[in-house]
């Protein structure tokens, strides 16, 4: 997800002073067309930046709603892809975390105002003027737009750039940048653990993190789902119960139980039938982003129940999430694909049909 942000270029960031070099990726260049490949520019290594050439990334039901323009505001050539993982090439002679030739990844933000009240927190996803998304976002360094992901090499500011835990699978590990964060952040803030009664609904790249995290956590996990024959990998996944929600007395059956519930989905459903199955005082929490969201004002006031929302994660918590996984051996169950295949595999994505994730294998951008 990302904002446009209104900072004013400083003289030492304007853009005749900043080199830049070639590169390659895939771009959508209207919400109609497929993607296709794509030549741009990254800034030349700054004092403070990382570049790294990426191996993985994964593909987030946010950059089809971005590519297709379903959210009005993409900038188009947009090149997506922000659950990134690959390998140091050039460190800027200031940078201490990061050396040529280890693993690093990159997630949903490359930069922030690191000012305002909520940078100070560790809470870049919510910068008051703006966070610089991965792509979409105006880049305050060279002009024009940030180019994300589903490309050749990246260039990153290391204050925004992650360390992964040795153990995880690169590829299996670049979901966590965006699906990982995004359902821990909130699986945290509401104080999910131990005797927690946990409702994670969808079953897609968010839900099956939500479901492996909320586990992990030591919380007892209800799955719903759309689709009756992702019941058994629900079970496999972490959930104790499989809930089809499609069946009105199945879900009767959990009526006012749930400590907390983490929505994932990503098209226009009923969210009254799980607001229904909080507890009184508890929260659901909205992740996914479907165009609208109708909710009755009656699903709260009669039991003093609480809707909220959640946007990815901050740096810091983000490195935690993945230290987390570290700890737990917890990656996302993923389809490789090569990037050629990036159109069919969002029509796959929207019908539910992916296992849990697709992650792009980048060498196959030069072929
Ligand atoms: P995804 O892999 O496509 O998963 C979405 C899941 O939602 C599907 O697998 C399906 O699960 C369920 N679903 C789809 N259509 C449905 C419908 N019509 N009715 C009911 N359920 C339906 O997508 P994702 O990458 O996990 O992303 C999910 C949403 O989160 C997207 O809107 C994305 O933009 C948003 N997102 C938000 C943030 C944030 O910071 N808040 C970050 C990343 C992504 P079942 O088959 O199990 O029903
Ligand atoms: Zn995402
Ligand atoms: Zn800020």
């Amino acid at each position: 997800m990302t904002t446009t942000p209104t900072t004013p270029l400083t003289e030492k960031q304007t853009t005749s002073v900043i080199k830049r070099q070639k590169t390659i990726g895939y771009a959508a260049h209207s919400p109609e067309t497929p993607l296709a490949p794509f030549s741009f520019e990254r800034r030349e290594v700054g004092p403070r930046d990382v570049q790294i050439d990426i191996l993985y990334c994964g593909v987030c039901h946010s950059d089809l709603h971005t590519a297709r323009n379903e959210w009005q505001n993409t900038i188009y050539p947009v090149v997506p892809g922000h659950e990134i993982v690959g390998r140091v090439t050039k460190t800027g002679n200031e940078v201490t975390k990061f050396k040529t030739d280890g693993l690093a990844a990159v997630g949903c933000m490359v930069d922030s105002c690191r000012t305002c009240a909520s940078c100070r927190e560790g809470l870049e996803q919510y910068c008051i003027p703006g966070f610089t998304g991965t792509y979409n976002s105006e880049d305050k360094i060279l002009g024009g737009v940030t180019y994300g992901g589903y490309s050749k090499t990246i260039v990153v500011d290391e204050d925004f750039v992650l360390r992964l835990p040795e153990n995880l699978d690169p590829a299996a590990a670049a979901p966590l940048l965006c699906a990982g964060i995004t359902t821990y952040s909130p699986l945290w803030h509401w104080n999910v653990g131990k005797g927690s009664k946990v409702g994670i609904v969808g079953l897609g790249g968010l839900g099956h993190m939500g479901v492996k995290l909320a586990n992990a956590m030591g919380a007892h996990v209800v799955l719903f789902t759309t689709s009756e024959h992702k019941k058994e990998d629900g079970k496999r996944l972490g959930a104790a119960e499989v809930v089809v929600s499609k069946n009105q007395a199945e879900l009767d059956k959990h009526l006012e139980s749930f400590d907390f519930i983490l929505d994932t989905v990503s098209a226009a459903h009923d969210i009254n039938l799980y607001m229904a199955l909080l507890k009184r005082d508890a929260t659901l929490t909205q992740v996914g982003a479907p165009e609208v969201l109708n909710v009755s004002p009656f699903s709260l006031i009669m039991r003093r129940r609480s809707l909220a929302g959640s946007l990815i994660g901050g740096i810091k918590e983000t490195q935690e999430m993945l230290d987390f996984c570290g700890k737990h051996g917890i990656t996302s169950d993923i389809e490789m694909i090569p990037i050629q295949k990036i159109n069919e595999a969002y029509e796959r994505m929207l019908r539910s049909d992916v296992k849990y994730r697709f992650v792009i294998d980048m060498a196959s951008l030069e072929k």
